[in-house]
C-alpha cells in the first residue's frame, strides 16, 4: 500500500523546503527514449530517488541495464544503482508513491489509471488522459494554479493522474503565455521542425528522415491546437474553461537528433511593441520563488542574433529546461513573428513532467 497523504494546499502557498527524505518514485516504459531521460534526469535528484523500473513483457525480469543495453542512447552512462534493478511488468504492484509514466499511448490509458486508483500519484507524458476534464494538464510557469484538478479526482489514498503538455506544445504554451497574459494571444499559425528523438526509438527509418523532411507527425496537429486552449485556458468551477483562440499547426519531422524548433505568427488582442514583447519574455519567472531543482532560472531567453535559436546550440540551455526565442519582427499577415525552441525529451517530456511533482512536493500536495 502506498503510504502518502495529499495535503490540501494552494499552489500559489508559500515555499517549504523540499521533501526531508528522498521520496521513492518509479519509472514506467523506463527502457524507451523517455524513459532513458527520465533516468538520466532523476540520477542524483535531491528528492527523488528511483526505486522502480517498468516496461514491457519483453524487457520485464531482466536487470535495467541488460534490458536496456545497446538501446541506451544518452551520452552518459546508466547509473549503477539503477542499471541493477530488476525490471517489472506491466500492471505488476509498485511500492513507490510516485510513478512518472513514459509508457507508450497504446497502453498509458489503462496502465496509468489502474496505478492512480492504487493510491500512486501518476505523472505522465503520454497523451492517453491530458484532455481528461479533471486531469490537469502542466506547465508549471504557465497554469499551475490547473494542479487544483487533482482534488477533484476520483482516487483515494493520495493517487492522482496529472500530465504535461505534447513536446511541441510545450514549447509553444511557453513562448506564447507571457504574450498571452500582457496582450491577449487571438490567433497565432505555428510550424514545427521537430527532432528524429520525438518519434521514440527506433522512431522513424533512417531511409525517411536523412536527408530528408517528413511533412508529417502523426497525430501532432490536432494534439498542439486542442491542448494549447487546455493550457492557457481558466480555471473554473466547472473544470478548465478553454482559451478563445484560434491555432492552426503544421508539423514537420527533421533530421535533427534533439530539440523541437517552431516558427510563430501571432496576432494579439492589444498593441505591443517590439520591447514590449521582449520584456514580457525576459521577465517571466512565475517560479522564482519557489526553488524547484529543475526549474530553470530565465525560463524564456529571448535572442537578439538572426540566426538563433538552433538545436544544436540552444536545445541543451538550462539543463534542457530552458525554452530560446528570436528572430522576433513584423508580421504582414498577423501581427508578429518569431522563432521559439525547446528539448523535446527534457522540456517537452520527462523533465516536464519531474518538474511537476517538484511544484506539488514543494506547496505540500505529496
Ligand atoms: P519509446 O521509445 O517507444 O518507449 C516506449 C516505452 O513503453 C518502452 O519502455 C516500452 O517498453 C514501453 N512499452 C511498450 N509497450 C508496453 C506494454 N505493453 N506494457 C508496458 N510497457 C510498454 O517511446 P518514447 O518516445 O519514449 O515515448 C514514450 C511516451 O512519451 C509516449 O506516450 C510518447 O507519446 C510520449 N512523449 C514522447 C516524447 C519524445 O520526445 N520522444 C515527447 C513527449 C511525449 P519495452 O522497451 O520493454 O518495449
Amino acid at each position: 500500500m502506498v503510504s502518502r497523504k495529499r495535503a490540501r494546499a494552494t499552489t500559489s502557498g508559500s515555499p517549504s523546503h523540499g521533501p526531508s527524505r528522498p521520496l521513492l518514485v518509479a519509472v514506467l516504459g523506463a527502457t524507451g527514449t523517455v524513459g532513458q531521460r527520465f533516468i538520466q534526469l532523476l540520477n542524483g535528484h535531491p528528492w527523488f530517488e528511483v526505486a522502480e523500473v517498468m516496461a514491457s513483457d519483453q524487457s520485464a525480469g531482466r536487470a535495467y541495464g541488460e534490458a536496456v543495453r545497446s538501446r541506451w542512447k544518452l551520452s552518459t552512462a546508466i547509473p549503477g544503482p539503477v542499471g541493477r534493478l530488476r525490471v517489472k511488468g506491466p500492471g505488476n504492484p509498485l511500492r513507490s508513491p510516485i510513478l512518472f509514466s513514459a509508457l507508450d499511448a497504446s497502453v498509458a490509458g489503462e496502465l496509468e489509471e489502474r496505478y492512480a486508483r492504487a493510491g500512486h500519484l501518476v505523472s505522465s507524458n503520454a497523451r492517453n488522459h491530458r484532455m481528461d476534464p479533471l486531469v490537469p494538464l502542466v506547465i508549471p510557469e504557465v497554469n499551475r494554479e490547473h494542479l487544483e484538478l487533482l482534488e477533484r479526482q476520483p482516487y483515494a489514498n493520495g493517487g492522482g493522474l496529472v500530465t504535461n503538455p505534447n513536446c511541441s506544445a510545450i514549447v509553444i504554451a511557453m513562448a506564447l503565455a507571457p504574450l498571452h497574459r500582457a496582450f491577449g494571444v487571438e490567433a497565432a499559425l505555428v510550424t514545427t521542425f521537430q527532432a528524429a528523438s520525438g518519434a521514440g526509438y527506433p522512431g522513424v527509418p533512417s531511409l525517411d528522415i536523412l536527408g530528408n523532411v517528413v511533412p508529417f507527425v502523426s497525430g501532432e496537429e490536432p494534439k498542439i491546437e486542442t491542448e494549447m486552449l487546455k493550457i492557457l485556458g481558466r480555471l473554473g468551477p466547472k473544470g478548465v474553461e478553454p482559451a478563445e483562440m484560434a491555432i492552426s499547426a503544421q508539423c514537420h519531422r527533421v533530421p535533427v537528433v534533439d530539440g523541437h524548433l517552431v516558427a510563430i505568427s501571432v496576432k494579439l488582442r492589444r498593441r505591443a511593441t517590439q520591447k514590449q514583447i521582449l520584456e514580457s519574455w525576459r521577465s517571466f519567472r512565475p517560479l522564482k520563488r519557489l526553488s524547484l531543482p529543475s526549474a530553470p532560472e530565465e525560463p524564456i531567453e529571448a535572442r537578439t542574433e538572426d540566426d538563433r535559436p538552433q538545436p544544436r546550440l540552444d536545445a541543451d540551455r538550462a539543463g534542457g529546461m530552458g525554452v530560446t526565442v528570436g528572430r522576433l519582427r513584423k508580421c504582414s499577415v498577423l501581427d508578429w513573428k518569431f522563432e521559439a525552441l525547446g528539448h523535446n525529451t527534457i522540456r517537452g517530456a520527462a523533465g516536464a513532467a519531474i518538474l511537476n511533482v517538484e511544484i506539488l512536493a514543494r506547496v505540500g500536495r505529496l
